[in-house]
This record gives C-alpha cells, structure tokens and sequence, in this order.
C-alpha cells in the first residue's frame, strides 16, 4: 500500500492542501479561503474536513503545516501568527491531532518552503542554503548541514526584521528599518505612488496598467511595468533589490551559505529584481578563490510548502 502524507499551507488568505506520496508527488490537491475571523477552533474543523474529503478511503501516515509567524515547532503553538489575527497562543497540532486521530507536525511556512526545496527543488543535493521569501511580509529559513536550523526559541530566520537602515521606515513589528519596511509589498507600492506624484512622466506604464488609478497599483504590477521598460518601476525595483541584497550580504557572512533561494510573489518581479540583488551581494561580499555562492529562484512555486510540510512526516 502506497504510504501518504497530507501537506497543508495555511495562509492567512487561502489554504492549500495537498495529498503527497513518499516520492513527493501531489496526487490530489484542494484549497479554500482562510477565515481568520472564524478563529482557530472552528478553522481548524474546516480544515479537517477538507482533509477527509481529500484522503477519502486512503490510509494517511499524517499532517503537515506549514503556518506564517512565530511558532513553537514541537508543540504546534502559534506565538505571534501576523496573518491569522487573534490566534495567537492557538494549539493548532493539538488541536488538529484530536480531530483526525492522527500525527501532525506544524512549522513555520518558510522553514515549509525551504525544506520543500531542498528535498524535491532547487535546493536538492545543497547542505547549506538560506532561502527568503519576498511578498507582503519579508521571511527567511536557514538549512546548515543538510537541517533546517531553528535556534534556541525556534524562531531563527526571521530575516525580514533584520535592520539594513536604522532610521528607515516604521515596521509592522514596531521598529524601525526592518528589511520588511523597505521592500515588503505595502512599501514598495507606497514608493510608486510617491514617485508618481513626484514624476508622473517617469510611471506612464504603471499608471496605464493601474487604469490610472493608483489606489489599484500592486507589486505584481510594479513588476509588469519594469518588465515593459517603464523608468519609475524599474528604479523602484532596483532600489528594493539594492536592501534585498543589503540583507543578504549580512546573513551570507554570518552563515556562509552555498545556495540562497528566492521565492515569495514578488521574485516573481523577475530579472531586474534579481540582477540589483545580486549586485549588491557581489559587490559586498568578501572575495577569495573558489567561493562557492549561488542564488536561484525558487522552482516548486506554491508547491513548497505543501511538500516541505509534508516532508515533516517522513523525514523526522
Ligand atoms: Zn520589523
């Protein structure tokens, strides 16, 4: 009999759910919207009858989440969950465990993500890679010696909060120059609006691609518009590539890495984005012969999360 693990990313707007198989095939796949406001009991009940109806009559080894924010890993404890609001404290593993009659394993969404790519993506046959991921928040995971690597509270890689300009702008956190501020997506919209009010002259794609209204704007139209060569959005995109690999750079010394992945929607944003990151990085980075560092996109996209999650069932 073929032995099954479910793998689920919860996220604060959709949850995905995946029937994977031991050779990380998705043989089955379901999603729905997340409704934080339901709160975690009755989410949590949701989420486990889209488990039932996706396993059906088959066996499943377990569970596996994958969950944005601080989290107690072992436990399967939301700390401080910034897109599922008033779930803080949740028991989400306990919870789930005593609704299925089964394992379940919870981790933070990124840490999902990276073990994703080292199993069955980009990362596959690397030992030490740090992977970010770039979207509304900024977050970060570290595998050192082939293991995720989560620190003495569980909560190592938070990447996002690491400060690149001390008198930046105020984060969601409550500091001030977090990576996040810089170029998380609420900013980098923000940057554009103030550029086009500045220089309309300079945003002419954006603005036809927002249907010129600039409350539409998005990063993924940020994005577009540098592609079609529109001078704002190519700067912006530069300048948040240019504190991207302002990060990097800091975390690549400290860790000394093989391999950084990037994934997340507004890696998306393509070559300009990642050629201002790796600039910065090459720029910075203290050279000698026969360096081994390498930056990638991420390859499996939303899927890893699902198998990385998944991957906790049978590789722990
Ligand atoms: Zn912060």
């Amino acid at each position: 009999m073929k032995q099954l693990v479910i793998g689920v990313d919860l996220g604060g707007t959709n949850t995905r759910l995946g029937l994977v198989d031991l050779s990380s095939q998705i043989l089955a796949r379901a999603r729905f919207r997340t409704r934080p406001e339901l709160g975690p009991a009755q989410s949590m009940e949701i989420l486990a009858q889209a488990i039932r109806r996706l396993k059906g009559q088959r066996e499943i080894l377990g569970v596996g989440i994958g969950v944005a924010g601080l989290l107690d890993h072992n436990k399967g404890i939301l700390h401080i969950p910034p897109n599922l609001p008033g779930w803080e404290g949740a028991p989400i593993k306990a919870m789930l465990s005593a609704m299925l009659d089964t394992r379940v394993e919870v981790l933070n969404d990124v840490n999902a993500l990276a073990l994703g790519e080292l199993y069955f993506g980009v990362a596959k046959g690397y030992k030490d890679v740090l992977c970010i991921t770039l979207g509304t928040g900024v977050g970060g995971a570290i595998i050192a010696n082939g293991k995720l690597l989560l620190g003495a509270n569980q909560v190592a890689g938070e990447l996002g909060h690491t400060v690149v300009k001390p008198n930046g702008p105020r984060c969601r956190c409550g500091q001030h120059g977090c990576l996040e501020s810089l170029v998380g997506s609420a900013r980098i919209v923000r940057l554009v609006q103030q550029g086009l009010r500045r220089s309309p002259d300079q945003g002419k794609q954006i603005l036809k691609l927002a249907h010129y209204d600039p409350d539409r704007i998005t990063p993924k139209l940020v994005a577009r518009a540098a592609r079609l060569g529109d001078p704002l959005a190519t700067q912006i995109l530069r300048q948040v590539g240019s504190w991207i690999g302002l990060a990097l750079v800091n975390a690549v010394h400290l860790l000394d890495p093989e391999l950084i992945v990037i994934g997340g929607g507004i890696a998306r944003a393509g070559p300009i984005l990642i050629k201002a990151i790796r600039e910065t990085v090459g720029d910075r980075l203290l050279k000698f012969p026969g360096r081994r560092l390498e930056i990638k996109l991420s390859r499996l996209g939303d899927d890893a999360a699902i198998l990385g999650a998944a991957s906790l069932l049978y590789h722990r």
